[in-house]
């Protein structure tokens, strides 16, 4: 038994054979060192993280790794992104993930980031947004939250609210933007969409006026001048693995998805600065940060996004490079910890393959060291190596449990 574990994901890196590639995956051209010495001496398989064939999105996927069913506990992204934007969420809340955006006269969109518009300003029109008051639904609050670049959170409370709810988001650019409308026949979630589509109206009408806005167009930059929501959740409940497992559990993750999905499952959030969740994120700092934590706690879940952000930029020669750093950064764990105590477990949410651009629903590698796991037969940490591990093929589900067994931590069943 070891009383430890560190689980690295690292985001959409499972991948296909590429042409760029010379017909290889990302993982098998990196040959990620680190990786390799887990998969050498860990038990190893494949994953698939939701079911085979089923694309997940990362809110339901990271559910499923955790050990929760995504068919019976996902209740939308908006409440993780909330969660991990560090609001405190209300049962009865409904939750968004936002995007400022640019439209035209005619409500067209014309770039859904607003020119990748700045932390300064994004977070000046973030404020002006939270004194909005609405007037056909007075009854309820609005609470807006910058997180990074052009997103942002919103989260509606008050008495009958649903989340069944269409998006304002097209999620495309050159068409207008939508009117949220009522998923279902309920009076919560007619409600709801009228909310939105008040809050949407009265907020392109503060951010047209604000300063910010009239200092971008000034400067020919696009103005920010509508908020479109997307993505309705609520507040899951889970059971939270600290008190299914008896253990203290954290996580280390720049995209706030990510830290809000661990939130509802119990983990302390850790904030490590440098941390962006994006292509130029600190390692280093992330790798320290899980090595000083794992004195503290009994697993630690560190978060990459960089792999999955440049298999959606279609990049598979960046992608070789993301891996290869991750890897060397991870070596640092490797060195650091007590490995005679502690279960190391690589693996990825999802596959992005880096020349579709978009997640599939193919089987991710995954890797488990611990002291006494049964490996052999595979060498190196890639898509094809791994499935001949002693592993075999698991799903999401499974391996939460998995990796708490090497921990004594689950109880037996029976007698
Ligand atoms: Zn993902
Ligand atoms: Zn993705």
């Amino acid at each position: 038994m070891v009383s430890k574990a560190i689980i690295l994901v690292c985001d959409g890196m499972a991948d296909r054979r590429c042409s760029a590639l010379g017909g290889l995956t990302p993982l098998q051209a990196a040959r990620p060192k680190s990786f390799d010495w887990v998969a050498s001496r860990g038990e190893c398989g494949l994953m698939d993280p939701i079911s085979p064939g089923v694309p997940p999105g990362s809110d339901t996927a990271h559910l499923a790794i955790l050990g929760y069913d995504p068919y019976k506990h996902y209740t939308g992204r908006g409440a993780f992104e909330a969660l991990g934007a560090g609001i405190e969420l209300e049962p009865n809340d409904v939750a968004f993930r936002c995007n400022f955006a640019t439209v035209n006269d005619e409500g067209i969109v014309v770039d859904r980031r607003a020119g990748r518009i700045s932390n300064e300003d994004a977070e000046a029109l973030s404020e002006s947004l939270n004194d909005i008051r609405l007037v056909r639904n007075s009854d309820v609050k609005i609470m807006f939250k910058h997180t990074v670049e052009h997103r942002g959170v919103l989260v509606l409370r008050g008495e009958g609210l649903s989340r069944f709810v269409s998006d304002i988001d097209p999620h495309k650019v050159g068409v207008k933007f939508l009117h949220s409308k009522p998923l279902t026949d309920s009076p919560a979630a007619k409600k709801t969409a009228d909310v939105l589509n008040e809050l949407v109206e009265i907020s392109r009408r503060v951010l047209a006026e604000h300063e910010v806005n009239k200092r971008r167009i000034k400067c020919g930059q696009p103005p920010a001048n509508v908020v479109l929501p997307r993505g309705a959740g609520t507040l899951p409940v889970l059971e939270k693995l600290p008190t299914k497992f008896g253990i203290r559990a954290a996580v280390i993750a720049g995209g706030a998805v990510y830290k809000g999905v661990c939130k509802a499952a119990g983990f302390d959030v850790l904030d490590v600065k440098g941390a962006t969740g994006t292509v130029s994120t600190d390692l280093d700092a992330k790798m320290r940060a899980a090595v000083s934590a794992i004195k503290i706690y009994d697993l630690v879940f560190l978060h990459v996004k960089a792999t999955d952000v440049v298999s959606h930029d279609k990049n598979p020669v960046k992608k070789v490079e993301i891996i290869s750093r991750v890897s060397e950064a991870f070596s640092t764990i490797l060195s650091e910890v007590n490995l005679e105590d502690t279960c190391i477990t690589i693996t990825s949410d999802h596959t992005t393959p880096s020349e579709i651009g978009e997640h599939t629903g193919d089987p991710v590698p995954v890797a488990l060291y611990a002291p006494g796991a049964r490996y052999g037969g595979v060498e190196r940490f890639d898509e094809v190596s791994c499935a001949s591990g002693t592993l075999g093929r698991i799903r999401g589900v499974d391996l939460m449990p998995t990796i708490m067994n090497f921990l004594g931590k689950v109880p037996m069943y029976g007698e």
